[in-house]
């Protein structure tokens, strides 16, 4: 069966997207309870601090008080937060700038990833930017909701058809910089995605066997070599012939999520879209 996503993207984005769902049965499950129990605890201990301390904007340092349910970023500064706009890259979604005519922005075009499409919601630039710094290394984790929100409302505002995934899958951490970090920020905002379309979280078949190098530490031809392998699949038979949204943050050059794709589809899944918060601006 053949879907079209609802809206022509961008003016000229009009994928036509494969979905195999068939009769074979799956075991998809909602996120683990240790994932809910763990935020539910943290809210509250974000509660609890909040009355000793009020909170204040993480960007400018203004007392918070417009956001009670305490997303660490005033209403100006939110404001500020540059929203992706077409013209898109039809792949990946990218703000083609001035390069109206083209089709593709020169990541796709050069590297031809293996996902179907990718969303992104904003711009990767401040006060975003550094937003996304302290979200995943100074465990500012109560900014996923409102990342989260911004990722709706992208979905909503192109009237993006995400009833076609049958599963969300975050983009995993290895297990050495899972412990480092303590959470994976990919699995927070998967998680709010999940709850807000009720699509069922998918977050155990995915696997980064290998530990590399961060990717943001490498040049363009870099990453694309360094994060070949990383991912592993857990059991084939929950995935074949599943249309899969891969969820992240960052959208760079997209050569993870592209081989996080490469591995679902060689697992037999459907199409495999990607949704992120943010993505790059194209290489001039
Ligand atoms: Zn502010
Ligand atoms: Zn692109």
């Amino acid at each position: 069966m053949q879907l079209l996503i609802r809206r022509e993207f961008g003016g000229n984005f009009n994928t036509k997207v494969t979905n195999n769902q068939g009769d074979e049965q799956h075991e998809l499950t909602y996120p683990a309870p240790d994932v809910r129990i763990s935020a539910v605890f943290k809210d509250l201990m974000q509660g609890l601090s909040h009355l000793v301390y009020p909170p204040h904007c993480l960007v400018c340092s203004t007392h918070d008080t417009a956001h009670p349910s305490g997303s660490g970023v005033c209403p100006a500064c939110r404001a500020a937060i540059a929203l992706n706009r077409p013209p898109f890259c039809r792949k990946c979604s990218r703000y083609l700038g001035s390069h109206i005519g083209q089709i593709h922005c020169k990541e796709c075009r050069n590297a031809k990833p293996s996902f179907d499409f990718a969303w992104s919601a904003c711009l990767y630039e401040d006060p975003l930017k550094g937003l996304i710094h302290r979200f995943k290394y100074s465990q500012k984790t109560q900014l996923r909701r409102l990342f989260a929100d911004t990722m709706i409302s992208f979905i909503k505002e192109y009237d993006l058809d995400i009833g076609q995934f049958d599963a969300i899958v975050p983009v995993p951490l290895s297990s050495t910089r899972s412990r480092e970090r303590g959470y994976n920020q990919a699995q927070l905002l998967a998680l709010e995605l999940a709850k807000e379309f009720s699509i069922p979280m998918e977050e155990n078949q995915l696997r980064r066997t290998l530990h590399t190098a961060p990717q943001s530490l490498l040049d363009e031809k870099q990453r694309w070599t360094n994060i070949k392998g990383a991912f592993t699949i857990r059991k084939l038979k929950n995935l074949r012939r599943k249309n899969i949204l891969l969820v992240d943050d960052l959208l760079t050059t997209g050569a993870t999520a592209s081989e996080a794709a490469r591995v679902l589809k060689s697992a037999g899944a459907g199409t495999v879209g990607v949704l992120t918060l943010a993505i790059t601006a194209e290489r001039q």
